[in-house]
């Protein structure tokens, strides 16, 4: 048994409509298209709406009737993803290229590992406030993990608009054998001013597949869980 929030399905078909139809039409406003505007983007309003969980058996999900509370749904998230489109195209992160072709990017023909985006929240454990202006690093082996192109960083530098939400997608790791199994390790650091260090360490089964995968596969998502952090205890200076 799954939860599933089917909203998340919701923002992000329509974020991809509405950047795919600026891209149809020759974008005449400049608004960067890459993947990582694209999750930017629907962070942003996902982090501003109410989840709407189902529980999902094996992967089946009851597809929701039409009704005027969904178009009214709707509608409300339209307005969110352009208000949230342009927060973010004036908070484009200085250290990100933007705008890479998915040609542009090198395409191993041989088997590989293609690994999930990997998305989490950071909040202050002591006012349950959103973290912003720190960096937050994804380690595999104590080394930083590569990206899959230069729209992505690690480490990754939270800004206000991204309401405490990082999001990293690992560069596909080549291998010999398609259908092999293998249970990769990583952990999340992060080294806030003010703040004990936090270490979270997780692990994403993965299968290799035919090649390696040029574009962002929306439905490999691996959520962490909420992280917290807290000021170091202090010493008891009256004992
Ligand atoms: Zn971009």
């Amino acid at each position: 048994m799954e939860l599933h929030n089917t909203n998340e399905d919701v923002v992000i078909a329509q974020v991809n409509d509405i950047f795919d139809t600026f891209e149809r039409n020759g974008n005449p406003e400049n608004i960067c298209t890459c993947e990582q505007c694209r999750i930017d983007t629907a962070c942003y309003v996902l982090n501003r709406i109410d989840p709407r969980y189902i529980v999902s058996n094996r992967g089946i999900v009851r597809i929701e009737q039409p009704s005027i509370e969904n178009q009214q749904r709707k509608a409300d998230i339209v307005v969110m993803i352009h208000e949230g489109i342009i927060k973010i195209n004036h908070n484009k992160r200085s250290s990100s290229t933007h705008g890479i072709k998915k040609e542009e990017r090198s395409i191993h023909p041989s088997p590989a590992f293609n690994l999930p985006a990997i998305v989490g929240r950071v909040f202050d454990g002591t006012n349950f406030a959103p973290m912003e202006d720190i960096d937050i690093h994804l380690l595999r082996d104590d080394k930083l993990v590569a990206m899959a192109d230069s729209n992505w960083q690690n480490p990754y530098h939270l800004v206000t608009y991204n309401e405490g939400t990082f999001s990293f997608w690992p560069a596909p790791i080549v291998t010999g054998e398609v259908n092999m199994h293998k249970m990769f390790e990583f952990s999340i650091k992060i080294n806030a001013q003010g703040f004990d260090t936090l270490s979270y360490f997780f692990k994403i089964p993965v299968k290799s597949e035919q090649r390696s995968v040029a574009t962002f596969v929306r439905s490999r998502t691996f959520k962490l869980p909420d992280m917290y952090l807290f000021p170091p205890e202090r010493e008891n200076i009256n004992s």
